[in-house]
């Protein structure tokens, strides 16, 4: 069931995702009506909405429309001004130390960038940051993930993060910390439960659909949505997903459409990498509980053989799951 409707305000509206926004777009702000129609659209169907802006300053109409209806905004970090956002998306690795308190924040980093994340710039995060959420981006092809880095740097960052814990912290990480407390899928939702509205006026599966094939549009403001064959981005048409437990993972369906064809189908580098993440949240969540009581509430993450829960396929098929 919808829950949440993305409305991008312009064409270069920041990424918080992994996908980037072509070079070649240029600013084009979403027109006043489309994004009124898209609001009371939100409004009629119950859904959260989140608004997300390019780094310049809307009209004042817009600015009305918008704060018109409870929300949630996404802006990019443009420099040090002061900001009353939800959540702030840094493009690449701040130069500075951060100077403000930040609430939810998205780190967007290259491959290169994650491998090189700085221990001072974790210390930052964690005395600024109320929730960190690092997104690789520019993992095209992902194939070029150097799987075997990622690991030893997420090793590294467990460490840090169980440090924290023992200081008395208890820092948000993402890809670390989530499946610590997750007993369920908590995926991206692209397509189920959330939609995006485009400044074209019209409906996508997310925003990554949009900048990918602006054809792909799922209806309009006007017309109202047309998903076709939705059940295919839900997580019980998933045939791997749903014998999987790294609950923490994005199930991003732009990547699995890009590196499988199918929306419904990962790549096994999308699941290693999961997996990897999985496998050392366990290894934090242990480790942690050596220094004290914490979350007692929470099972222990289970041991697991495999990377990837494709492997097990023949398994699932003979218990008829
Ligand atoms: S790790 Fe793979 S199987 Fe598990 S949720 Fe992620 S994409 Fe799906």
């Amino acid at each position: 069931m919808l829950q949440y409707i993305i409305i991008l305000l312009d064409d270069t509206a920041t990424s918080f995702c992994h996908y980037s926004i072509p070079h070649h777009r240029a600013s084009k702000l979403i027109d006043l009506d489309d994004l009124k129609n898209g609001i009371r659209f939100a409004m009629i169907e119950n859904l959260m909405i989140q608004f997300v802006y390019p780094n310049y300053e809307l009209p004042t109409r817009h600015i009305e429309a918008i704060n018109s209806i409870d929300h949630i905004d996404i802006k990019p970090y443009i420099g040090e001004r002061e900001d009353n956002s939800d959540v702030i998306v840094f493009n690449k690795i701040p130069s500075n130390l951060l100077k403000d308190k930040y609430p939810t924040t998205i780190f967007r980093l290259t491959p290169q960038e994650f491998f090189d994340f700085p221990y001072y710039l974790a210390k930052e995060t964690f005395k600024k940051v109320e929730r960190l959420n690092i997104v690789i981006k520019d993992i095209d092809p992902i194939q070029a993930w150097d799987l075997n880095r990622y690991n030893d740097k997420l090793k590294e960052m467990s460490d840090w993060i169980e440090q924290e814990y023992c200081n008395g912290n208890t820092p948000q990480w993402n890809i670390l910390t989530d499946r610590m407390f997750l007993s369920k899928m908590n995926n991206c939702g692209a397509g189920d439960t959330t939609i995006t509205l485009a400044p074209n006026g019209k409906f996508y599966i997310c925003p990554a659909f949009y900048y990918e094939n602006m054809d792909d549009s799922i209806g309009n403001v006007n017309a109202g949505l047309d998903i076709k064959n939705q059940y295919l981005y839900k997580l019980e048409y998933a045939p791997i997903c749903r014998h999987c437990d790294a609950y923490q993972c994005k199930r991003c369906l732009w990547l699995n459409r890009r590196m499988t064809l199918e929306v419904n189908t990962p790549s096994h580098e999308q699941c290693v990498a999961a997996h990897l993440e999985r496998n050392t949240s366990r290894s934090l969540l242990i480790n942690i509980r050596k220094h004290g009581n914490f979350i007692p509430e929470v099972d222990n993450i289970k041991e697991i053989d495999y990377l990837d829960p494709f492997i097990n396929r023949e398994k699932w098929q003979q218990e008829n799951l």
